[in-house]
């Protein structure tokens, strides 16, 4: 597989909404890789628009003038984004699309609609044949299948249940139906250490799904109600939530590399924006402000995923001298497992150009 060709644009001070913007505007017309958009075509714009109190996603600010970029070429982008399985604010289409208007993705401030793709509640989805090695179809929101072109804009942070979050988590989990990330997250099974459990209860508040419960004065998890979706262990300040990361892990990243790989199976033209500022431990769905574990970066484009995710991981390893990836989760090569799954299964490729923008 040839080399892909990842542009770089620093930023050193991401509080600046402003600067930023024009800095990703700089990126976006001297990468060019929107040059075969056609007139008029409706152009999916794929973000995170935030967990309710989170402040770390990339601002909408921001995305308003990607969405100004393209219009600018007579095409007609849209955001395009998916409900998720816990319950909160983002897990029915009406909640999501007010909280996405709270944090300023509305029609009105953007210039552009918001699309939660999968439904009401999760329910509009389709099987896509990938014949993987942990799924032979994956499912995704259905209006996906009619998607000529795609524009991921992710956020680079850690994450709780797969160590690494970027362009290939975006798309891989954000565009999969709830349907389809219960399909990913049905390995991670936790368990509560008890020794260290002091029935604190502060993981029962954080469970959305009522599936912690009390048991002989400790915390315990139903497995047939939890969801895996990793809220508890941020909230468990003794560290006795135990058995997400290691093998499970590595098995959930994997299947998310099948999803990224089934949403853009049949897409023609994908370009992959990453954000390596306000880099945090845990990903956007935190419903909080988490401290940053890394200095501002700056962003990353390029057509390959796989290319843009690695580019992104490098600077960021290169930048604090180790894998603080593994550092703020320890236990497994986050995100080389997901990178070298993801060149493997020909999802793009871990070599790449490094072209940096002045
Ligand atoms: S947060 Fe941790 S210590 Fe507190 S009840 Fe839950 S498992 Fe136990
Ligand atoms: S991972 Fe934790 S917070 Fe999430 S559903 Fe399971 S028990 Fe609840």
């Amino acid at each position: 597989m040839a080399k892909s060709t990842v542009f770089f644009q620093a930023v050193q001070n991401s509080q600046d909404k402003v600067l930023t913007a024009d800095k990703f505007k700089n990126l976006i017309k001297q990468s060019n890789l929107f040059g075969d958009m056609k007139k008029g075509e409706i152009i999916p714009i794929k973000t995170h628009m935030g967990e309710k109190g989170n402040t770390g996603h990339v601002d909408a600010i921001i995305i308003k003038q990607l969405i100004n970029q393209l219009k600018a070429k007579a095409v007609k982008p849209f955001i395009v984004e998916t409900n998720v399985l816990y319950q909160g604010k983002r897990v029915n289409a009406v909640d999501h699309l007010m909280l996405g208007a709270e944090h300023g993705f509305d029609p009105v401030s953007l210039g552009a609609p918001v699309f939660i793709a999968d439904g009401l509640w999760g329910e509009n989805s389709m099987d896509i044949e990938i014949n993987k090695k942990h799924f032979k179809t994956v499912t995704i929101a259905k209006p996906v299948m009619y998607f000529d072109s795609l524009v991921s804009v992710a956020h680079v942070t850690g994450h709780l249940l797969t160590g690494f979050a970027a362009s290939i988590k975006n798309i891989g989990m954000g565009l999969a139906s709830r349907t389809g990330k219960l399909r990913q997250h049905s390995n991670i099974k936790l368990k509560i250490i008890t020794d260290r459990c002091t029935f604190c209860k502060r993981c029962i508040k954080q469970c959305q799904v009522d599936a912690i419960v009390e048991h002989k004065a400790k915390a315990f998890i139903q497995p047939d109600i939890c969801v895996g979706c990793g809220k508890c262990i941020a909230a468990c300040k003794f560290a006795a939530i135990a058995d997400s990361y290691g093998e499970d892990a590595k098995i959930l990243s994997e299947k998310m590399v099948e999803y990224a790989y089934g949403v853009l199976l049949n897409i023609k033209q994908k370009v992959f924006f990453n954000f390596a500022v306000h880099i945090t431990k845990n990903c956007d769905c935190m419903a909080k402000d988490e401290p940053t574990i890394v200095n501002d970066i700056g962003i990353f484009a390029s057509i390959d995923p796989v290319s843009c995710d690695k580019a992104a991981a490098d600077m960021i390893i290169q930048s604090v001298k180790g894998d603080i990836f593994n550092k703020v989760f320890p236990g497994a090569d986050y995100y080389m497992n997901q990178l070298i799954y993801a060149q493997e299964i020909g999802l793009g490729n871990m070599d790449y150009d490094f072209v940096e923008i002045k």
